[in-house]
């Protein structure tokens, strides 16, 4: 056990204020309360300032205190909960049968250490705290002697396995920046992050499985690596004994390394570190083609996500909090992994789709473990809504208390099945990337404000969030549409600043009105109750069951095609996973798509080349091929009549067009479909 399992998780005092208190005081008294949610983690040395604003919009919270979130997520709960579980890993895709195709896992397992249970159609595993600290420091152990120290860069590009937790919490522990890739991106994507972190090391696996369909992570991450200028001095590789092994050069087996630091029994101190060290990046797409490197800090992260999961979720340390999310975005960094940890909760991590093998399995996960709160995104219930009821009433889901989801808008219908289906409140909220935890939201533990359906709730508590009109910058009235602002300083947790790019950060995020106002992109209205309604985005970016996509990112991967002259993307609404890309493309010669055999062709390119450069989850639902793309005067695409003429919607003023003729080549496009 480590030396410092002394500092047990402390909760504050008895008396719950009132949410209204909470919101005032977190605004009109920021460095008290902060001060006073400071208590909640364990500090090596205290903060000498609870805030230093003097470089607004630049916030550094807690200065001069020093912490470790490693320490914070695990070797604090030592002492209270060491045989209590951290995390139950639970996997769809690894099964009896998967087992017997590829023996080579279960040894897999056995070399890591890995305990796992095999059922007719899934696996798992149960981690205790105590478990998850000697993995953390095997972990660390490993990246240690293999150079990894205080700031540098490590690419983990892995699935929903617990190794990738250990490499997170690894990372946190010595002082190593993290940057999780969703493994759904593809070889492009990750060798833009490989230069942008200048990454020292990738993590990643031999391959992994999606509704039993082997996806070979090791070439993907060859080709990042090839295509990266920046190249890692090692790959680290968990080999889950799905594809055959052949280290290279620069590759390192995971479990061979483990075993070593396992004999040794290897304890790494966690490393103190001042508390606006950064933490993490976690790369997201913006207006421009290359993603945004968010910055996130550590102390100011690890106090606000623990606050968060007391006064949003109401999470207590003992239950179960699932957050059904990938670790490649937000969600998963901040509520499968660090959140519930720092809560001294259990945090579910599961491997697998919705709807296989049934469409039963969340609920079955849910009775299993007896998950407390569930978090996700609309798109996956939406998935689960069209199935037959009766997978949903099989299991006891008495367990849950309630059910968050964000990501994207939450329609009526999908938080009424829900709500009818798990008698629970079904609680919308709104958040980014950039904010890291909940802007928007509803407060169960506090009471606040009834639910109101069609509305992420009201500001959390640190956020001084308004609707501003976009022109002048003055508070809209309510019912006034305007654009989602946060007076600077943002709260702990959020973004401190994009990658070493400085300039970035103020341009893309305070660049309007008097430069203290975060613009989140979005438009929003409040109603006279003070509820706030998200109204979609300002900018090009769309939202694909709940993820993010620029669709600059889609059309540069488009305009690779030797055919292509220019092209426009926009995103499309979509019942199920909300907008979808479609492409209209202007090919330097027309005539290439007369007959249907060449179109196809065309078509299947320009869809292979979005794939291969950004991953499935870009792929167009539609290619058109019209004559032209309506502009204005000065030459810019007018993305917005396309997509209003793509939903059959009116275009509005056409008087700034440049060639009114593109839009009936627009229209003329998608008959010709
Ligand atoms: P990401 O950073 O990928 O999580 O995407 C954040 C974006 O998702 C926000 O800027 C919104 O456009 C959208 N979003 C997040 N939560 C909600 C919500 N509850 N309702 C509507 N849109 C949301």
């Amino acid at each position: 056990m480590s030396d410092h399992a002394q500092h047990p998780v402390s909760t504050l005092a008895a008396d719950v204020p009132t949410f209204a208190d909470i919101y005032h005081d977190s605004i009109m008294d920021r460095e008290n309360f902060w001060a006073e949610q400071a208590k909640r983690i364990y500090w090596h040395k205290e903060p000498e300032q609870i805030l230093d604003d003097s470089n607004l919009p630049f916030a550094k919270w807690f200065v001069g205190g020093e912490t470790n979130l490693c320490y914070n997520c695990v070797d604090r709960h030592l002492a209270d909960r060491a045989e209590q579980d951290a995390f139950v890993w639970v996997s769809s895709e690894i099964n009896q049968e998967l087992i017997e195709t590829f023996p080579a896992v279960v040894d897999s397992f056995e070399d890591l250490g890995n305990n796992v249970e095999f059922y007719t159609d899934y696996a798992k595993r149960r981690l205790t705290y105590n478990d998850l600290y000697k993995e953390v420091n095997y972990f660390a152990d490993v990246l240690q002697r293999h150079g990894i120290g205080k700031g540098d860069r490590v690419i983990i590009y892995m699935p929903m396995i617990l190794e990738a937790a250990y490499a997170m919490l690894a990372c946190a522990r010595i002082g190593a920046i993290h940057s999780v890739v969703f493994g759904g991106f593809a070889a492009h994507n990750l060798a833009i992050r490989m230069d942008d972190a200048e990454a020292k090391m990738v993590i990643t696996v031999d391959a992994s499985l999606r509704d039993g369909k082997v996806i070979n992570y090791k070439n993907l991450v060859n080709q990042g690596v090839e295509q990266a200028t920046t190249k890692p001095e090692h790959v680290l590789v968990v080999n889950r004994g799905i594809l055959p092994f052949e280290p290279r050069n620069v590759d390192v087996d995971y479990a061979t390394e483990r075993r070593h630091s396992c004999e040794a029994h290897a304890v790494v101190a966690p490393v103190w570190l001042e508390s606006n060290t950064p933490s993490y990046l976690l790369y997201t797409s913006g207006t421009t083609g290359t993603p945004k490197g968010v910055q996130r800090d550590t102390g100011g992260h690890a106090v606000a996500l623990t606050t968060s999961m007391d006064y949003v979720y109401d999470g207590k340390a003992g239950e179960t909090f699932w957050a059904i999310s990938d670790i490649g975005w937000a969600v998963g960094h901040s509520y499968t992994i660090y959140a519930p940890l720092l809560a001294g909760m259990t945090s579910v991590i599961y491997e697998g789709l919705p709807h296989l093998p049934n469409p039963g399995i969340w609920w079955r996960i849910v009775e299993a473990n007896k998950v407390n709160i569930l978090f996700t995104a609309p798109t996956g219930v939406r998935m689960l809504k069209k199935q037959d009821e009766s997978w949903m009433t099989r299991y006891d889901v008495s367990s849950v208390k309630s059910f968050f989801l964000a990501g994207e808008p939450l329609d009526e219908s999908t938080a009424n099945w829900l709500s009818q289906h798990l008698g629970v409140p079904i609680l919308d909220h709104y958040w980014q990337t950039e904010s890291g935890w909940p802007i928007l939201s509803h407060t169960p533990k506090f009471n606040h404000k009834p639910h109101k359906q069609g509305s992420p709730g009201y500001p959390m508590y640190g956020y001084e969030a308004k609707v501003l009109n976009e022109e002048t910058g003055e508070p809209c009235r309510a019912g006034e549409k305007g654009l989602l602002a946060i007076k600077a300083p943002l709260p702990p947790g959020c973004l401190t600043t994009v990658w070493r790019n400085d300039e970035r950060f103020v341009s893309s995020y305070f660049g309007l009105f008097d430069g203290q106002q975060y613009s989140t992109s979005d438009y929003a209205v409040t109603d006279e109750d003070g509820y706030f309604y998200i109204l979609g985005r300002t900018d090009d970016v769309i939202n694909v069951a709940g993820h993010r996509i620029g669709t600059q990112e889609i059309e540069e991967a488009i305009s690779t095609h030797p055919e292509m002259a220019e092209c426009a993307v926009v995103g499309i609404q979509d019942e199920l996973k909300g907008e979808l890309p479609i492409a209209f493309c202007v090919l330097k010669d027309q005539s290439q798509v007369e007959t249907t055999e060449n179109r196809f062709r065309i078509e299947q390119q320009v869809i292979g080349a979005v794939v291969k450069s950004l991953g499935g989850i870009a792929r167009p639902a539609a290619i058109y091929f019209p004559q032209a793309l309506p502009k204005t005067r000065s030459g810019k695409i007018l993305r917005r009549s396309i997509r209003a003429l793509a939903e059959d919607r009116p275009t509005g003023d056409m008087s700034t067009l440049d060639n009114p003729a593109a839009i009936d080549a627009i229209k003329q496009s998608m008959k010709d479909y």
